[in-house]
């Protein structure tokens, strides 16, 4: 067993440093354009993870000096009456961004909304254009926050990748999937295995990472025996505990003795997200 205490993936220092280089931008958009950049965050329903993401990330834009407008409809709303206020955000010159908060009421409806908004405003990319460009290596796209983020996090620390086995929990369109793809891309050369719900022998496979990225929405699914010595664990998992406190995927108070490095929840790939996203609007803002 190892004793020595593991490295703390710090993402809110990270994230600081991130939107600090960030601020000339903003600052450089708004002389030239007379305006600040601007986002729009769209939301179906009051999922209270929902409200409270969309929140943060219009709290921080705020602090950049990024203005951001939110619409909200209520569950139920047909998917058309949505689409239009995408279509009139996508064509309106003082709107750089559009973001719709996941989950949406379905996976047909997310699909649908999702590929409503216009690529070049897809600062979360999750349209198929931009997930395809990320698939494709083409660096025009907009890269998908959270992976984005994953990834500057573990260079911040120098963390080796390539030729690395990195196993990643989770398959979904908005963390697994667009993770496996940056990962594997020829920039960072890691060797990837995505892991989901029906995988068999979880444990096996994960007791093989060099880095462990977990994303399943399942309070304390990695534990101690599922990870080797020296691992690099990324929790990106954000659940709630019985007590009401923010919790990870991964049991951290067993599981951090045995890791070389790993990421806090909160404070690990949280910050690192909403930084991210800070990054892709002022990306959105620089083809004006
Ligand atoms: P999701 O529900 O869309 O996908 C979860 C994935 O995990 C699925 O592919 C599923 O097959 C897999 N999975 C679930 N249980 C599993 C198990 N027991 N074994 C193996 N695989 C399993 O969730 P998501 O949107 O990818 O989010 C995952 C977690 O990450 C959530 O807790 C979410 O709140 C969090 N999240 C955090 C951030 C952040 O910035 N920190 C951003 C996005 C999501």
């Amino acid at each position: 067993m190892n004793l020595v205490s593991p490295q703390i993936l710090d993402g809110q220092r990270i994230a600081g440093e991130s939107l600090t280089k960030l601020q000339s931008s903003v600052e450089a958009f708004t002389e030239r354009m007379g305006r600040k950049p601007k986002f729009a965050l769209l939301r179906v329903g009051e999922n209270p993870a929902s409200v409270f993401y969309m929140r943060r990330k219009c709290a921080m834009a705020e602090k950049m000096g990024i203005e951001s407008i939110v619409a909200v409809f209520p569950v139920g709303t047909p998917q058309e009456f949505v689409e239009e206020e995408i279509s009139n955000w996508n064509g309106d010159p003082s709107i750089d961004g559009i973001l719709v908060q996941a989950p949406l009421p379905s996976a047909e409806y997310q699909r649908f909304i999702f590929n409503a908004i216009h690529p070049g405003k897809d600062v979360d990319g999750f349209h198929p254009v931009n997930m395809g460009k990320l698939a494709c290596e083409d660096p025009s796209g907009f890269v998908p926050c959270t992976p984005k983020g994953i990834l500057r996090l573990l260079r911040a620390y120098d963390i080796p990748l390539e030729g690395h086995h990195v196993v990643i929990i989770g398959r979904s369109l908005i963390v697994g999937r667009p993770l496996g793809l940056l990962l594997q891309s020829r920039a960072v050369n890691a060797t990837v295995t995505v892991c989901h719900s029906q995988s068999r022998n979880l444990a096996e496979i994960t007791r093989t990472a060099d880095v462990l990225i977990v994303a399943a929405g399942q309070a304390k699914l990695v534990t101690v025996d599922m990870v080797k010595e020296r691992t690099v664990v990324v929790d990106v998992g954000q659940n709630r505990d019985k007590n009401g406190s923010l919790c990870g995927d991964v049991d951290f108070p067993a599981v951090a003795p045995r890791c070389a490095y790993i990421t806090p929840v909160p404070g690990g790939v949280g910050p690192m997200t909403i930084a991210m996203l800070m990054e892709n609007v002022i990306q959105a803002c620089a083809v004006k």
